[in-house]
């Protein structure tokens, strides 16, 4: 039966299609003994799912091809030692269940080699990923990780991490819903920079059977369950209209009365290129270069890759604006080799600018391939670094980038409080700022942007927030530098004319916002955007500034 679930959109459109979860984490099967005469039966079971899941690991390789084969191959291959295999028929020959047997003989395996050294202890997570496919085929539930499916579909999920999404099909997600995660997660993120509907913080996700058809509206966060066909068709209409209307906007980003304010693209690499020029980009505004870094979590990529990358990133905006940001490890990114695993409190811990800085051969070198990558190309490269405090860390990070050999522009993102309140003193050391408001909401409020109950103290409208954003702009506007707004704020068509006027010089956001965006801002003057910004800073709360900036605007 029709009924309605509402959590909060984060990326505008509307999917309509068959629920898909994401396999969760597989739980331990219960260490119940079971009777002798049932070991055969068992031991055969095992078996047949090792084979089962090496076929399926070496098909999707062959699908994959290029280094994710070799990958899966070899995952395939450590699925069917046989020194594990006669490890889990011991051990179900004196009572262990299959699944049992499949999970200790795999804790045991993964003990030894945890313990063998470096590069060995770098293929414990694809040993355990293993583990849990087995398992998970035994117990009969979802296989951990992105659904198999040859169909599109709607993803659930509890949440997103970035490892997750980096295999995601984009031909196949028609849209996310997620229960846990703010406007500011990645799963919010990456639906904005794959074009497709989101809603997050949504209770009851994990509760929406698997198959059962949904419309999931990105816009006002609703999502239909079991929509008649009568519902579907008209949002499909809807959705349409809208779209064919989007599709009409281009040129460069400006208010009606030709204020401009240049319309960036995030980007996460080469992938997400095609999506921002057909979009109009007018450059990049934050290159997110961890993405490059997911892939193998062990180590970093080597220097002639990050080149290969950059390179291409870059020759897509021959004369434009490409703003890269280094590796921002940690907290919700973390990378085997740099983030410490004893973190009481990674997201207040060592992440980003910190990491780097206590690792400078991976700045040396992600700085080095940088500059190789821009070589003899006309492009306007700037590099900022995420996570910055103070005077001491851009100062730092400048000098790195010096050392680095680098031509470029330095900046810092301002994602901290402490960097929008002082950012006079940061811009005595880099050229530029760019706001970083996902974190910047994050520290403001105190609120982890993963927690789906925290959405309301995340919401980027929050005078607190504007507060911040303000001082930036300012300080930046004094210092004769530019300050532009890379976190997910800039693409609220609505908050981005309030950005504006608030004095950033610069909107960088997922392609599929652009269009939106690009609307909002030439519907007003200046002026206008000025006077909602003003509105909005009055406010008491984020849902009073987002009715009082409408109001302004829709009353002149
Ligand atoms: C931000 O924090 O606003 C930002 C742009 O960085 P990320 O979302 O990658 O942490
Ligand atoms: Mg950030």
């Amino acid at each position: 039966m029709e009924k309605t679930l509402r959590g909060v959109g984060v990326s505008h459109g509307v999917a309509i299609g068959q629920v898909r979860h994401m396999g969760t984490a597989v739980l331990e099967p219960p260490a119940t003994q079971i009777p002798t005469e049932d070991a055969p039966r068992e031991q055969a079971r095992a078996q047949a799912a090792v084979e089962a899941v090496a076929a399926d690991l070496i098909a999707r390789g062959n699908l994959a091809g290029g280094e994710a084969q070799a990958v899966l191959e070899a995952q395939a291959l450590m699925a069917q030692d046989p020194e594990l295999m006669a490890d889990v028929s011991r051990r179900i020959a004196v009572g262990s269940s299959a699944e049992r047997g499949v999970y200790d003989a795999f804790a045991a395996y993964r003990a030894l080699l945890a313990s063998a050294g470096e590069y060995l202890a770098g293929r414990v997570a694809d040993l355990d990923d293993v583990r849990n496919r087995i398992v998970a085929r035994l117990l009969g539930v979802p296989m951990p990780g992105v659904p198999d499916s040859d169909e599109p579909y709607v993803l659930f999920a509890r949440d997103l991490a970035p490892a997750d999404t980096a295999l995601l099909d984009p031909t196949l997600v028609l849209g996310f819903v997620t229960e846990e995660g703010g406007p500011t997660s990645h799963s919010a993120i990456l639906a904005r920079a794959m074009g497709v509907p989101a809603v997050v913080a949504l209770p009851g996700a994990a509760d929406v059977a698997e198959g059962t058809v949904v419309a999931v509206d990105g816009s006002s966060g609703d999502v239909l369950v079991e929509p008649s066909t009568e519902k579907q068709e008209e949002l499909r209409r809807i959705a349409a209209e809208r779209k064919a209307a989007l599709a009409a906007s281009s040129g460069p980003g400006a208010t009606s009365d030709g204020h401009r304010m240049p319309l960036l693209a995030n980007v996460g690499g080469p992938g997400d290129l095609p999506a921002a020029l057909e979009a109009g980009a007018e450059g990049v505004g934050l290159f997110r270069t961890e993405f490059l870094f997911l892939d193998d979590s062990a180590k970093a990529p080597t220097e002639e890759k990050q080149v290969e990358a950059y390179r291409k990133v870059l020759e897509a905006f021959p004369e434009g604006r490409v703003v890269v940001r280094v590796l921002d490890a940690g907290a919700d990114k973390p990378l085997d080799f740099l983030t410490p695993a004893d973190e009481p409190n990674p997201a207040l811990g060592v992440r980003g600018l910190r990491t780097l800085l206590e690792h400078p051969e991976v700045l040396r070198t992600q700085l080095r391939a940088l500059a190789t990558a821009a070589e003899g190309l006309p492009v306007h490269l700037e590099v900022m670094a995420p996570m910055v405090a103070d005077r001491k860390d851009a100062k730092d990070f400048a000098e790195a980038c010096r050392e680095a050999g680098l031509s470029a522009k330095f900046g810092a993102m301002v994602e901290i409080p402490s960097a929008a309140l002082r950012a006079r003193s940061i811009l005595q050391e880099v050229e530029f700022l760019s706001l970083g408001t996902n974190d910047l909401a994050q520290y403001a409020f105190a609120a982890d942007r993963q927690v789906g109950a925290l959405a309301r103290l995340q919401d980027p409208w929050q005078p607190a927030l504007l507060d911040l954003i303000a001082f930036a702009a300012e300080a930046a506007q004094a210092e004769g530098k530019s300050c532009g707004v890379c976190g997910e704020a800039a693409s609220d068509p609505l908050l981005a004319v309030v950005l504006t006027g608030l004095g950033v010089t610069s909107l960088s956001m997922g392609a599929a916002s652009i269009p939106y965006v690009r609307t909002a801002l030439g519907k007003y003057t200046l002026a206008q955007c000025r006077r909602a910004a003003e509105a909005a800073r009055a406010a008491d709360s984020a849902e009073e500034a987002r009715a009082a900036a409408q109001q302004v605007l829709s009353g002149e």
